[in-house]
């Protein structure tokens, strides 16, 4: 079943106002998915924040486990050691064995010095903990408020929403799969989402670019679908033909 140009352009003029009423109810929800999209990255930024911070804590708490053993091993040195030294021989073993102490002491005051540093460094990342969790716990307020006004924006829409879609497929059923396709094509290109227009006042109604009168005369006699040659958009029709009623009068 071929059907004719006038019929398809018909259907095509069908589909575009389904299209821009969707668009319009869409535009009533404004930024809305957006901002609520943006708020839900951000939240998940400072979630992955916090890990990590409690990561580097459990690395700096292990690095103080490490050095406390250490602390723990060089007084057992030192202990063994001084053991050692009831029973020398002379002076120089006596003096030999009180640099391995003084040595084992200076681990201790290194391994001292760590801990306290890495002490520090916990301290200020649970402050850094403190303040993300803060601030996240008032994004989290924010992204509820917004989610709820976008919930009710879309439950009102809701009804209008689901009649238009199901009215969408059945407007595109109705059109060729190529014919389609273009117009899909079209309408995600066009930042007004409008792929097919009338030539109003001698221009074409989506880029507004003046549409000569034999083209206009071409686009009224519907016999082949005409495109403008600025932007590309389906002429369904010719609104106030000034011109072309004057050029077919020639
Ligand atoms: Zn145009």
């Amino acid at each position: 079943m071929e059907s004719t140009v006038a019929q398809k352009l018909e259907a095509l003029v069908k589909l575009q106002n389904i299209d821009s009423k969707l668009n319009s109810l869409e535009k009533v929800r404004g930024d809305l998915p957006e901002e609520v999209r943006d708020l839900e990255d951000e939240l998940e930024g400072y979630e992955t924040r916090v890990g990590k911070f409690n990561s580097e804590i459990e690395n700096l708490e292990a690095e103080i486990t490490k050095n406390k053993q250490s602390i723990k091993d060089a007084g057992k040195n030192i202990k063994k050691y001084e053991d050692q030294q009831k029973n020398v021989r002379n002076n120089r073993e006596y003096d030999a064995i009180t640099k391995e102490v003084e040595l084992q002491q200076l681990e201790i005051q290194i391994s001292e010095k760590r801990i306290k540093e890495s002490q520090a460094r916990i301290e200020q990342k649970n402050d850094e903990i403190k303040d993300t969790k803060a601030t996240l716990s008032e994004r989290k307020k924010d992204l509820k408020n917004k989610r709820q006004e976008l919930e009710i924006i879309v439950e009102e829409s809701k009804e209008e929403e689901t009649k238009l879609k199901k009215e969408r497929d059945k407007a595109a059923k109705a059109i060729e799969p190529r014919l389609l396709n273009s117009y899909n094509k079209l309408r995600a290109n066009a930042n007004n989402g409008l792929a097919v227009v009338a030539v109003k006042r001698d221009a074409c109604g989506g880029c507004f670019n003046t549409v000569p009168p034999q083209r206009q005369v071409d686009i009224r006699e519907k016999k082949k679908i005409i495109v403008c040659e600025h932007c590309g958009r389906i002429f369904s029709d010719v609104e106030s033909p000034v011109l072309a009623e004057a050029a077919s009068k020639k």
